[in-house]
């Protein structure tokens, strides 16, 4: 049995008094925390602190904001997002993040299943989000701006700002009390609100921060921020962690390798935290050789495997240590990071601590350590419930409190887990989730399909899974190249970027299910490997 790690521990609050009130500070207020590398503009401890009063405080007055009011957040990474994000928890509000590629359809279903109040997003957006709004009952004035691009016929966040704030913080139950929304399939079906309490988060940040603020020092090391703020991976890594540790990030608002090169060297970067799809430019990219990255010290890798490969074909080219972390919406995220990248290679670390992990069979029976099972994972990060979806909670938990992952793995002797394969239905395309369901459900109402299933299908080239669909062709249709473009082609208007077909279509005469109806992927799997086997 491997070693328990020690409990840390944990102080019982929400996220704004966890950030601003703490008494063991070790930075000055001084000390600069976002910086937009485009406008030079930034935010200081102490000027956040002051804006997510000022904002809680106008949200009340403009939107009489009230305690449990979900503030949508449609936009792409930009340095006012944490100042909006905690001045909506300085007012008791929910923030409910939506990926900004999102078409009007997907980002209308997250509005209106997270009963949004008011949508913050950027000028470049509106588009979308004017339609959106409107189908989900948001009137204009509630549709509010972020970043530097500003349109006279909208308000900007800052105008929403209290010189002077009014009223007090919000009185949270941290254990309760919802801090974020976020969007995941979770093991099977479509996307469900993944209900992340204050305390929840919080817990997450302390986890993160006793393994990850080992190795950093506020004033030492500078982090790079490209992972999605829309995804809680980003969110925990890039935004509470950086904040509570008082390490400067550089926020970057969407991946370009040139854009990512140039800022490392700029301004010195010595950390960051990639999916591994980056991991690939950086070994094998010819335009990174155009750039000096020797400030960049160590990457933490997650949302999806990384092979030992990758990590030593970076380390060869580059010098800079990998590690790889695992974790999940539903745990805030993080449960597991490796301490150092050569100690446990191809694992995903040791869990962090006040995590309880184990690995069951298929009858739910603890298997013995280095033996594969489904992971489950309890702690103070395991999340509250699926929103509006009792079904599914119930289904996703054991009555002890365990979370079933739907990931299969196992511990080494020295407790570094393995993930081996998944059981559940997620596809994940460059450590986006893509739900079979969902895009099965939209391919149903294409005109020439009879029946469909979706499932992933690795592309090395990428280190990623992409989504390919099986379909079976309604009478009198030819399975023909022109066909299988056109039914990728009428899928790609209709999602957002990351779950397009870019695996293609296989034609197949019956998609195999069980007798209750269930796609049996696993089979499909099999053949699709033969595929490759045989090409
Ligand atoms: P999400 O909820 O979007 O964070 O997706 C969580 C899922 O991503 C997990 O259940 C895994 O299937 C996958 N995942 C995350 N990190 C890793 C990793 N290091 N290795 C393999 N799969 C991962």
């Amino acid at each position: 049995m491997p070693r328990p790690i020690p409990r840390i521990d944990i102080p019982h609050t929400d996220l704004w008094t966890a950030l601003f009130e703490r008494k063991d500070k070790p930075f000055p207020d001084s000390q600069v925390l976002y910086q937009c590398p485009v406008t030079g503009r930034n935010y200081t401890y102490a000027s956040l602190r002051r804006t997510t009063e000022q904002l809680g405080s106008g949200l009340r007055r403009h939107f009489s904001w009230q305690k449990g009011d979900v503030l949508a957040l449609f936009s792409q990474n930009c340095i006012d997002t944490p100042a909006v994000t905690w001045g909506c928890h300085w007012a008791g509000g929910i923030v409910s993040p939506a990926n900004p590629a999102y078409t009007v359809r997907e980002l209308v279903h997250h509005l209106k299943d997270s009963g949004s109040k008011a949508l913050f997003t950027q000028r470049s957006l509106l588009p979308v989000a004017l339609k959106a709004a409107a189908e989900s009952g948001i009137s204009r004035d509630r549709i509010v701006l972020i970043g530097e691009e500003r349109d006279p016929g909208f308000k900007h966040f800052t105008q929403l700002l209290d010189e002077i704030p009014r009223g007090t913080r919000a009185k949270l139950v941290p254990d309760e009390d919802l801090s974020f929304l976020v969007y995941s399939s979770g093991t099977t079906g479509l996307p469900k609100g993944v209900m992340l309490t204050h305390l929840n988060v919080v817990s997450d940040m302390f986890m993160v921060n006793s393994a990850e603020g080992e190795l950093l020092k506020w004033n030492r090391d500078k982090i790079l921020s490209v992972l999605p703020y829309y995804h809680i991976y980003g969110l925990q890594c890039l935004v509470h962690f950086p904040a509570y540790s008082g390490l400067t990030t550089v926020v970057m608002s969407s991946f370009n390798l040139q854009n990512f090169c140039s800022i490392i060297q700029n301004y010195k970067i010595t950390y960051t935290y990639v999916a591994p799809p980056i991991l690939v430019h950086l070994a094998k990219n010819p335009i990174v050789s155009n750039y000096d990255l020797s400030s960049l010290r160590m990457i933490t890798s997650g949302a999806a495997p990384l092979t030992k490969d990758l990590i030593y074909a970076v380390k060869d080219r580059l010098g800079i240590e990998v590690k790889q972390a695992y974790g999940l919406s539903e745990t805030s995220p993080v449960t597991h990071v490796q301490r150092k990248w050569d100690v446990g290679m191809g694992s995903n670390g040791p869990p962090l601590p006040n995590q309880i992990v184990k690995f069951v069979d298929p009858d739910g029976n603890e298997v013995p350590t280095g033996q594969e099972g489904e992971v489950w994972i309890a702690g103070p990060n395991v999340f509250k419930g699926y929103h509006n979806n009792i079904a599914a909670t119930l289904a996703s938990k054991t009555p002890d409190g365990f979370f079933k992952t739907g990931d299969l793995g196992y511990e080494d002797e020295h407790g570094n887990m393995y993930i081996t394969d998944r059981v559940k239905e997620l596809i994940k395309f460059k450590g986006f989730q893509v739900a079979p369901a969902e895009l099965e459900g939209l391919l149903m109402g294409h005109d020439s399909v009879h029946d469909v299933a979706v499932i992933g299908s690795y592309d090395e080239s990428i280190a990623s899974e992409v989504p390919l669909a099986f379909v079976v062709l309604k009478e009198g249709m030819e399975k023909n190249e022109e066909n299988a473009q056109a039914i990728v082609k009428w899928l790609e208007e209709r999602v957002a970027r990351h779950k397009r077909l870019r695996g293609g279509i296989r034609w197949i005469n019956e998609i195999p299910k069980t007798a209750s109806g269930k796609i049996l992927r696993r089979k499909l799997k099999n053949i699709l490997a033969e595929d490759v086997k045989d090409a």
